[in-house]
């Protein structure tokens, strides 16, 4: 008999879970934390933004891996995508609805696309607060190869 896969879901609440630039706390309350993603959101370096709202920002990747490369980061802070508490999978969801909805707005949701995210080393993540890469204007080569 082949056993189930056990499924284990594990919620940190331990997790490091600070809103960036939230003006109602104080920088010795949540001290900020300093990725190069925290100080475009903050805009103290600048950055091609293309659409920001209450949970996210989106802006174009300074070194794009294709015609369109946008990356969309949570206004909460995760340094990967293993910190992400089970108790909020709308901190992922909401970075997917907004590249599907910008996708759209710049008309090639038919055409497709591709978002990614990596995680830690194998995955190739380089700076450790998560986003979504969004990937379009051409057809795209395979992925998963390693280095
Ligand atoms: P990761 O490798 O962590 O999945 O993705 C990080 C992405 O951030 C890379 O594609 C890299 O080109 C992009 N990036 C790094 N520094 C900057 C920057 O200063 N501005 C912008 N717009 N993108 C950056």
């Amino acid at each position: 008999m082949i056993a189930s896969p056990r499924v284990i879901i594990v919620d940190r609440p331990d997790a490091a879970i600070v809103p960036i630039g939230t003006p109602t706390h104080s920088q010795e309350e949540f001290p900020m934390p300093d990725t190069i993603f925290h100080k475009i959101m903050r805009r103290e370096i600048p950055a091609d933004i293309v659409f920001e709202d209450d949970h996210v920002i989106a802006f174009r990747d300074i070194a794009p891996q294709a015609p369109v490369h946008v990356l969309f980061v949570p206004k909460r802070d995760f340094a990967t995508l293993n910190d992400v508490p089970a108790s909020e999978p709308e901190i992922i969801g909401r970075l997917a609805v907004a590249a599907a909805a910008w996708a759209k707005a710049q008309g090639f949701d038919e055409d497709g696309y591709r978002v990614v995210m990596n995680c830690n080393g194998d995955g190739g993540q380089t700076v450790f607060q998560i986003h979504l890469h969004l990937l379009a204007g051409a057809p795209l080569g395979r992925f998963g190869t390693t280095a």
